[in-house]
């Protein structure tokens, strides 16, 4: 059995590249740093790498980790300015014993140093976001913290290792310096290949709280399916907020277990994943939250595929 699970419909074509070298015996480190370039280098996905929004000083900052289950390698960059693929860099950190999650001017030292491609990853269409979220903010008094989608993936590969990543501009129009949940071991990514995976998407500062990609493994681990993980870790995190704080953020979650079952949960009516496993080729589900808990999982449509992609790459307008 193999397989790989993602956040967001944004992971397909990343996902399409990679199964056929995870189908012939492929590692899952490999697919889960080739998926991740994918979405870091496709411009118009406005929450990851290249195109990816900045923060209120327009600069993009980045964040990735990647966990290897079966060695607990781990390694993560937080706020990376001006590399093209932070995953690749994440990854290259967590073959060290010490200094394995660099932050700022230090990873880009380190980046740098090791020959990383370097590039100005603001594009003209994020300035145009910039420019329209400001003058949204002047007329309507907007928050700036909407707009975010990180792209996480859980790896199992023929061999029975199981790989986590992440990479994320973080929420759009934060403080310089703002680090989420995404590079966070536990918080933004989790996977032991004896148990399984999970990675999480949503509003970082409240995934941290439930460090929500460790309870989820953990849950596995006491014998729950990847589903009733995602939807137990889900629920219990966002009444657990409630109650306390009156309101949680964006809770949305993915999971893979060693055997490559796998499950989605989240709190919102708009997430998406994306899995393949050996018995079903790539595929996009959107998750519905029904009343009791549990999760609805729809097959994305042809449509539905197309007015996605449509909407992300439409000419967009300046505001005057
Ligand atoms: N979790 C990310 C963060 O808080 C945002 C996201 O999932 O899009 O940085």
């Amino acid at each position: 059995m193999w397989g790989m699970i993602a956040t967001w419909r944004m992971a397909l074509e990343g996902i399409q590249k990679v199964t056929p070298n995870l189908e012939v015996g492929g590692t899952a480190g490999d697919a889960i740093e080739g998926a991740i370039k994918e979405v870091e280098d496709f411009p118009y996905f406005k929450s990851v790498g290249y195109g990816g929004l900045p923060n209120e000083e327009m600069e993009v900052e980045l964040d990735a980790a990647y966990l290897d289950g079966s060695t607990f390698d781990f390694g993560a960059v937080c706020a990376l300015k001006q590399f093209a693929n932070p995953i690749s860099v994440a990854r290259a950190l967590s073959a060290y014993k010490v200094n394995n999650v660099l932050v700022g001017d230090g990873a880009a030292a380190f980046a740098k140093a090791h020959h990383f491609e370097e590039k100005d990853m603001l594009t003209d269409r994020a300035k145009i976001h910039f420019h329209n979220r400001l003058k949204d903010i002047e007329r309507e008094q907007l928050t700036p913290y909407a707009g975010h989608d990180t792209v996480g993936m859980v790896g199992l590969d023929a061999s029975g290792d199981m790989v986590a990543g992440t990479s994320t501009s973080g929420l759009f129009m934060k403080k310089p310096g703002r680090v989420g949940d995404s590079p966070f071991i536990g918080s933004g990514l989790y996977v032991d290949s004896t148990i399984g995976g999970a990675t999480a998407t949503g509003l970082g500062e409240d995934l941290m709280k439930g460090v929500i990609s460790y309870e989820i493994v953990r849950l596995m681990k006491e014998g729950l399916s990847p589903q009733k993980a995602c939807e137990k870790a889900v629920s219990d995190l966002a009444e657990r907020l409630k109650r306390t704080r009156g309101e949680a953020g964006d809770i949305s979650v993915v999971a893979m277990n060693a055997k490559g079952d796998f499950g989605a949960a989240s709190n919102i009516e708009n997430f998406s994943f994306v899995v393949v496993t050996s018995t079903l080729a790539p595929t996009v589900f959107r998750v519905h939250p029904q009343s009791d808990g549990t999760m609805r999982h729809e097959l994305a449509t042809k449509e539905w595929l197309e007015a996605y992609l449509e909407e992300r790459m439409k000419p967009l307008e300046v505001k005057e």
